[in-house]
């Protein structure tokens, strides 16, 4: 994978498009949340807009709207895990593979479900 994964090769807009059959924790008009293939905590949910967008680096003033439907849509996966009271939660985006960026189109990640003050 590269930071110049294009939109038709990436495996999050095949999520999106339903192409590898992966259950959505929740959606909205501009963004879709699953399950992490790899959970770093009891509740690890991606949160990614439907469309390609590479980094959040990549975001401008025309994808507000995306932006904040995309950002409403961690609050609602908290709700649903049932972070929002008592227990708190983290939502981190890695923008760069020098940061940790893998997968080349937006996400945030939301981890919660346990003490997050020893987490990496
Ligand atoms: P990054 O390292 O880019 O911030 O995060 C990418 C995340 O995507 C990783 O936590 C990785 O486990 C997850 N991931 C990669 N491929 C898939 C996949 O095909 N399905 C799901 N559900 N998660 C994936
Ligand atoms: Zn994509």
């Amino acid at each position: 994978v590269t930071e110049r994964t294009s939109a038709a090769d990436c495996i999050f807009c095949k999520i999106v498009n339903g192409e590898l059959g992966t259950a959505f924790v929740a959606e909205s008009e501009h963004a879709v949340a699953f399950r992490d293939l790899n959970p770093q905590a009891p509740t690890h949910v991606l949160v990614v807009p439907r469309r390609h967008i590479p980094a959040l680096r990549a975001v401008s003033p025309k994808d507000a709207s995306i932006v904040v439907n995309l950002l409403a849509l961690t609050t609602e996966v908290a709700r649903r895990e049932g972070l929002l009271d008592g227990g708190g939660y983290r939502v981190i985006t890695n923008d760069g593979a020098a940061a940790g960026q893998t997968v080349f189109h937006l996400h945030f990640h939301v981890l919660g479900g346990r003490s997050l003050a020893a987490m990496g």
